[in-house]
């Protein structure tokens, strides 16, 4: 059985006195959560603070996105070893907001993915059709292609990754996929996988719903035997939903 994942993705929220508010407040509600990974995703300037105060707990630090090159004249930037040594774990690349409003391509999260793996960072890949795409019948196309030339020569089946399908209509939108539309592509996402790795990889993999869930959608979604977990927006800024729906998600998977 694969472990649930619950990843609180903070977009630009939080300064660094806010961000210490909620990491203490989650960090003491869910210290004995021991069936879900949990992780948070604050924003750049959060993360040495966070890195620090979650330092043996279960509460793993992620990013939300990262740099192709390693070091240079890249200014405004931020490299995979940098995220490294404040203490990430995970990273998140290619979310909707960052190809839609930064022209991240499938070419340029390739390159990321690249750097993040060679570096022992684990990507939470984005994925996921837009409303006009869905309406016109290209959701898997869209996501299929994301899928193969954003992992373009990361022949690894031992590779360490996440996917997370967005659909970028359900995203801080209020409107959710509904678990059958999430199972659907998420089925085939793991289909995909085991063409273009092994049926053991797929099997392994945890693959994420992003958009708009929420405390009282949660259970539903995570019900789905694709669905392995979620990476949450809206509803990870404050700690009582957030600590709901990773409790929620324990509950679920302890009577499992
Ligand atoms: C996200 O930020 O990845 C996300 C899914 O946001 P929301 O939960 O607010 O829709």
């Amino acid at each position: 059985m694969r472990t649930p994942m619950i990843a609180g993705n903070w977009k630009m929220y939080k300064d660094v006195n806010e961000a210490v508010e909620l990491v203490n407040s989650i960090k003491r509600a869910i210290f004995n959560v021991d069936n879900v990974e949990i992780i948070v995703v604050p924003p750049f300037t959060d993360l040495s603070e966070a890195g620090e105060m979650l330092i043996e707990t279960n509460v793993k630090l992620g990013a939300q996105n990262c740099f192709w090159e390693t070091e240079g004249a890249f200014t405004g930037e931020i490299s995979a070893p940098m995220l490294k040594s404040v203490g990430c774990k995970y990273v998140v690349i290619g979310h909707s907001e960052r190809r839609k409003y930064f022209g991240e391509t499938n070419e340029m999260l390739n390159k990321k993915l690249h750097v993040v793996i060679k570096y022992g960072l684990i990507p939470i890949f984005c994925v996921g059709e837009t409303l006009e795409e869905r309406e016109h019948g290209k959701t898997w196309e869209v996501v299929e292609t994301q899928i193969i030339e954003g992992m373009k020569n990361i022949l690894d089946n031992d590779l360490n990754i996440i996917i997370a399908y967005e659909p970028v209509w359900a995203i801080g939108t209020g409107k959710t996929a509904t678990p059958e539309q999430a199972q659907e592509v998420h089925k085939m996402i793991r289909d995909l996988l085991a063409k273009l790795y092994s049926v053991d990889f797929s099997e392994r993999i945890q693959i994420l719903y992003g958009g708009s869930v929420n405390p009282a959608n949660i259970e539903s979604l995570m019900k789905e035997p694709d669905i392995d977990g979620g990476l949450i927006g809206g509803a990870s800024l404050k700690s009582e939903s957030f600590v709901d729906m990773v409790k929620k998600t324990s509950w679920l998977y302890a009577k499992k």
